[in-house]
């Protein structure tokens, strides 16, 4: 089992007289659990997920944020490991080292990318975490068997792209059709070209596409909910459903609203007020929640402070 800890996280936006924005957040996602982040508009909830992922725009000013690491979470990794490498520090690293490690954050699509079908886009995302994972667990030993002359110039010779760890065509596809079956989605969205005419239900089903490619241990979904019609949410909530259910996956779920909650159980609901988490509960309290508004839970946090 793996475990997102966050420990009295605070943050601010990253420029001159920014404001502060996380002020103690704690939170604790373990591999395989649907946690329901959930509060008003402004709370914060978005920051927590970028700050987690390690985006740019803010500095944490305190707190920590740490990923503990099980046997089966490095089972591709094949170099004897220390116990640093089953725990990691994840404000010491950079965005992409953190996805290398597991943590998944729907990313915002960029604008189309001139010629990338989805298939591309999803392989070459596969490549790019394999190959951060090899600096990460085997740094040292890929330091020592780099082919280097005496000025430090890299004299090996060109690779192919099968080479290096990389995943081949044939195995990707492989990997490729089974989460496709997986999330029941149709083959032909493949072919497509990248953010080109994609709705916006199928930018979602992309997004769990995605994280059913990349197999991370938590994945942050930021409201994947939004705007999607009925169909739409119950296609994206089966496939959230699979990421937890085939592989594992910890779900930290983003939502304004209760109505996705009544196809993805969650097994934690937290309510996020001004930059905290301020009650947690288990499902019966996004029902609550969805009765009674969010006053009562602001009263209750002011009445305890
Ligand atoms: P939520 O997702 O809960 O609606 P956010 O985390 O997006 O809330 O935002 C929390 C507060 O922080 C809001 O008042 C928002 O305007 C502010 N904020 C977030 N990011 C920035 C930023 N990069 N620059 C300035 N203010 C920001
Ligand atoms: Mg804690
Ligand atoms: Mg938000």
């Amino acid at each position: 089992m793996a475990t997102l800890e966050i420990n009295d996280l605070h943050a601010r936006v990253a420029e001159e007289g920014g404001e502060r924005i996380l002020r103690g957040v704690d939170l604790t996602v373990n591999s395989g659990e649907i946690h329901a982040l959930m509060g008003p508009n402004g709370s914060g909830k978005s920051t927590t997920a970028k700050v987690i992922a390690g985006h740019p725009a803010y500095e944490v000013t305190d707190g920590e944020i740490l990923l503990h690491l099980d046997e089966e979470d490095v089972a591709d990794v094949d170099v004897d490991l220390d116990d640093d490498d089953y725990h990691w520090n994840l404000l010491e690293l950079e965005p992409n080292e953190r996805a290398a490690l597991g943590i998944f954050l729907g990313f915002q699509y960029p604008a189309e990318i001139e010629g990338v079908t989805m298939t591309n886009f999803l392989r070459q995302a596969l490549n790019a975490k394999a190959d951060e994972r090899e600096e990460l667990f085997e740094g040292d030993e890929a330091d020592d068997a780099d082919d280097e002359d005496d000025a430090g110039y890299d004299t090996s010779p060109m690779e192919g792209p099968a080479d290096d760890g990389e995943i081949g065509v044939a195995e990707f596809q492989e990997i490729l059709s089974e989460k496709m079956e997986l999330l029941d989605m149709d083959e032909k969205f493949m072919q497509r070209y990248l953010n080109a005419g994609f709705s916006g239900g199928e930018k979602k089903q992309n997004e769990v596409l995605q994280a059913a490619m990349l197999e991370p241990v938590v994945a942050v979904l930021d409201e994947i909910d939004s705007g999607l019609d009925i169909d739409r949410l119950q296609d994206v909530s089966k496939g959230i459903n699979a990421l937890r259910d085939e592989q594992g996956t910890g779900i930290l779920q983003i939502t304004h609203y209760q109505r996705i909650l009544d196809y993805v159980e969650p097994d934690h609901v937290h309510v996020m007020l001004d930059g905290k988490v301020a009650k947690s509960g288990g499902a019966e309290l996004a029902e609550q929640l969805e009765a009674d508004g969010y006053d009562w839970v602001r009263e209750e946090a002011f009445a305890d402070a």
